[in-house]
């Protein structure tokens, strides 16, 4: 059966809002329908959706905010971590992710990663896993995923929510979605996950994993990012000339405020990141311990302590870095940064150990020289870094994207099959847009080929991405 992109289907939505009596709520039943559709339109849903149009699907995308690029816009996260091996000497993630950077290059919303370089203040200074990494201008990204969905024919359903799969035995047949007009279903041939949290394969019945369970369900913490604004880099490097025994920023500044009773979270050093434009930094300090995504609760309670910690940082800058006094505050993410929440079971879960040990399975549709960054591994403001012993690279195999259970669904982005360990090394942007370029492209692909996602040739699969330009070796 093929799908129109608008097709008005009365008496599905009658079904599913009936009753309402308020007049207001009577809007036109309609159903919009895609062959595939994504649910969630950050770095991984958006390279599902433009590498399944790209292949010939028709794609719609149903996003719960009001823009694509998900932590890399509403979480104003970035810079995006390293695409490059390990040694820095080859760029390994390409494909879509390659096309979005240059892309932004181009009107002048990001620098090139050949270009960056690790220790210095793009990398916020940090050395290990940070070479090569990719700043950029959230509002560029923006304009450019909206540019690539355009151009790809994939449509876009913003300020819509995943409620619930429609679900036909094991086989996922569409999604309900809360919108302004109220609920609808759009039916589908294959659904993508991509919502981080695994919204769907959990509801669909996938067995998942919230946080660690080797931990007891810990999660790494969550971060409310913000952006500041004229502090020149030079007030930073005095700092640091001044203080070079602290590797990381601020160490010993931020000592003196605590012995003050002026600094309450829980991070011992400051990490901030240059943008593209000179004097404005993005900061990754804030730290929110025991914060349950999928809680609504917590999640809420998140936004308001973020913001709180916000403020406290602020008034740190203002008083204890020499030469901050005028920092202004550009804004705050529109969503608090979540590092973890549900791991989804699939026919293959990442581990740490293939991870450090540089493992290459045949189905890999990727490869990634990200390390284990475990935000909390190490005590309440530890981190538990690990990066690669053996090789350059490792591959993500194509398995992991399969999720178990449930027919005609994929998996792509932080929530994909992987232990908690493992995820913390491929949950970042560069391997997301990695893995939803692969879980597009397999959409389409079985869909081409009748079958579902877990009978697709995944040889035909890594041929298909090579062909696309996706680098494996
Ligand atoms: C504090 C922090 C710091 C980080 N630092 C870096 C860094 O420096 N560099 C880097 O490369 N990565 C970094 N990351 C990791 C990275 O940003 C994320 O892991 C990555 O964005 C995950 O991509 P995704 O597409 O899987 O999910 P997301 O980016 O979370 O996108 C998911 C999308 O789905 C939508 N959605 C969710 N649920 C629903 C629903 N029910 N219905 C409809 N839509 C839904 C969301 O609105 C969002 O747009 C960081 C993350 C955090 C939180």
């Amino acid at each position: 059966m093929e799908f129109s992109r608008r097709a008005f289907i009365g008496g599905v939505a009658a079904a599913i809002g009936s009753g309402v009596a308020d007049a207001q709520e009577r809007v036109p039943p309609e159903v919009v329908a895609g062959n595939v559709v994504v649910v969630g339109g950050g770095p991984a849903g958006v390279c599902a959706a433009v590498a399944a149009a790209r292949n010939g699907a028709d794609v719609l995308v149903v996003e719960q905010g009001n823009c694509l690029g998900g932590m890399g816009t509403q979480g104003l996260v970035g810079p995006f971590m390293t695409c490059y091996d390990k040694s820095g000497e080859v760029q390994i993630i390409r494909g879509l992710f390659d096309e979005i950077v240059r892309r932004m290059v181009a009107i002048g919303g990001a620098i090139h990663p050949r270009e960056v370089r690790a220790g210095t203040s793009f990398a916020a200074w940090h050395v290990p896993g940070h070479d090569h990494c990719t700043p950029f201008e959230p509002e560029a990204l923006k304009f450019v995923l909206d540019d690539l969905c355009r151009e790809a024919g994939v449509k876009v359903l913003y300020h819509a929510t995943f409620t619930a799969p429609v679900m036909e035995g094991d086989r996922i047949a569409g999604v309900d979605v809360f919108t302004k007009a109220g609920p609808r279903r759009i039916l589908a041939k294959m659904v993508v996950d991509a919502t981080g949290d695994g919204d769907v394969a959990f509801r669909a019945g996938v067995p998942c994993e919230l946080g660690d369970p080797a931990r007891g369900g810990a999660m790494q913490p969550a971060t409310m990012f913000f952006r500041i604004g004229n502090l020149p880099e030079e007030a930073v490097e005095a700092v640091r000339r001044q203080y070079p025994k602290d590797v990381l920023c601020f160490k010993t500044l931020l000592k003196k405020a605590k012995a003050d009773g002026k600094w309450h979270i829980p991070r011992p050093h400051i990490n901030i990141y240059r943008s593209v434009k000179p004097d404005e930094w993005f900061v990754n300090v804030s730290r929110l311990n025991g914060v349950n995504a999928v809680d609504p609760q917590s999640l809420s309670d998140a936004e308001e302590a973020g913001r709180r910690q916000v403020r406290e940082i602020m008034a740190f800058f203002r008083e204890y870095v020499p030469g901050a006094q005028d920092v202004r505050l550009l804004c705050t993410a529109s969503t608090i940064g979540i590092r973890e929440s549900r791991h989804v079971a699939g026919e293959y879960r990442l581990d740490k150990d293939d991870v450090i040990s540089g493992r290459v399975p045949s189905d890999s549709v990727f490869l990634c020289s990200s390390s284990i960054d475990l935000h909390g591994g190490k005590g309440a403001s530890g981190t538990l870094y690990l990066t690669i012993k053996d090789g350059n690279w490792y591959g993500v195999p194509y398995r992991c994207l399969v999720p178990k259970k449930v027919d005609n669904l994929l998996v792509a982005g932080r929530c994909v099959s992987a232990s908690s360990v493992a995820a913390a090394a491929i949950r970042v942007m560069p391997p997301c847009m990695a893995m939803g370029e692969a879980a597009g492209t397999a959409a389409a692909l079985a869909l081409r080929e009748n079958v579902s996602p877990r009978a697709l040739d995944a040889a035909a699969l890594v041929s298909r991405l090579r062909a696309q330009g996706v680098f494996l070796g």
